[in-house]
């Protein structure tokens, strides 16, 4: 998972160019080789950085973040859009939006996508006209309606990290809450249950991206929800190989289903 506002934060005060853009993502592409790269799309706004001239608003989290910033900022985003896009015809790449609440921002982001999509193609700009689209799931009425937004998707990346933020009304960045940031919460692993069974059923893979995905105990309760594909910075990989390598699938679905209820 490449968090693409990292490229925005190291080009300020300016937005970084088209062709900047494509020439980082093409980087990403190159270093991600065969298994792909998926690049989320810029989630400024929030906790995160501003986009351009900063309002200040009371509820940041709750404000003009993600998906609904890029939606709101068309020409910022279609040059985003593109780069990525132009980045795909060299190497394996997925798209990927924060901040989903409804499914008409997906159909609306995906729009984006196709028109894209055209305008490089009037302009015999080579790109990966197959290229996957998904959607974080990292608000609690994306996992309400994940069965209708799995049919706009073709993969779901769970922000567990804004998910639980969301679902327990536990500010991620407020030191005074952090107690109460409980990514074992009975309703964080319904969640996590139910968009799982949404994806089975609708054929699209979930992965686990958050700082749960990381976590040697939640890891256990992760696989035993049924989720095999988690995302985790590098330097976490051998301790969580270490750890999937050691637990047996039937106790951990026994675990997840004594915890669920
Ligand atoms: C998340 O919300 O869990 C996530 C993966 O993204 P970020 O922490 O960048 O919001
Ligand atoms: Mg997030």
């Amino acid at each position: 998972l490449y968090r693409s506002e990292f490229l925005f934060l190291n080009s300020l005060p300016a937005l970084p160019s088209e062709d900047e853009q494509t020439r980082v993502f093409e980087q990403v592409a190159d270093a991600a080789g065969k298994h792909g790269a998926t690049i989320r799309t810029f989630d400024l706004g929030g906790d995160k950085l501003p986009l351009g001239r900063y309002e200040s608003e009371q509820n940041p989290a709750l404000g003009q973040r993600a998906l609904r910033l890029a939606l709101g900022s068309p020409d910022v985003f279609r040059t985003h859009v593109r780069a990525i896009l132009r980045a795909s015809a060299r190497g394996s790449v997925r798209i990927l939006f924060p901040m989903v609440a409804h499914v008409e921002e997906m159909r609306s982001a995906r729009a984006v996508v196709a028109s894209c999509m055209a305008e490089l193609d009037a302009e015999g700009v080579p790109f990966d006209r197959r290229i996957a689209v998904g959607a974080m799931i990292e608000v609690p009425s994306a996992v309400l309606v994940a069965d209708q937004l799995a049919s706009e998707c073709d993969f779901f990346s769970i922000g567990t990290n804004d998910l639980i933020q969301y679902l327990l009304a536990v500010d991620r960045s407020n030191q005074h809450v952090a107690p109460m940031f409980a990514p074992l919460h009975p309703s964080v692993l319904r969640a996590l249950r139910r968009v799982i069974e949404a994806s089975d059923a609708a054929g699209i893979p979930s992965i686990v991206c958050g700082e749960m995905a990381s976590d040697p105990v939640h890891v256990a309760m992760l696989v035993g929800l049924g989720y095999d594909r988690l995302s985790m910075t590098p330097t976490s990989i051998p301790l969580i190989k270490r750890v999937i390598s050691a637990i047996d699938r039937g106790q951990a679905v026994e675990l997840a289903g004594e915890a669920l209820a």
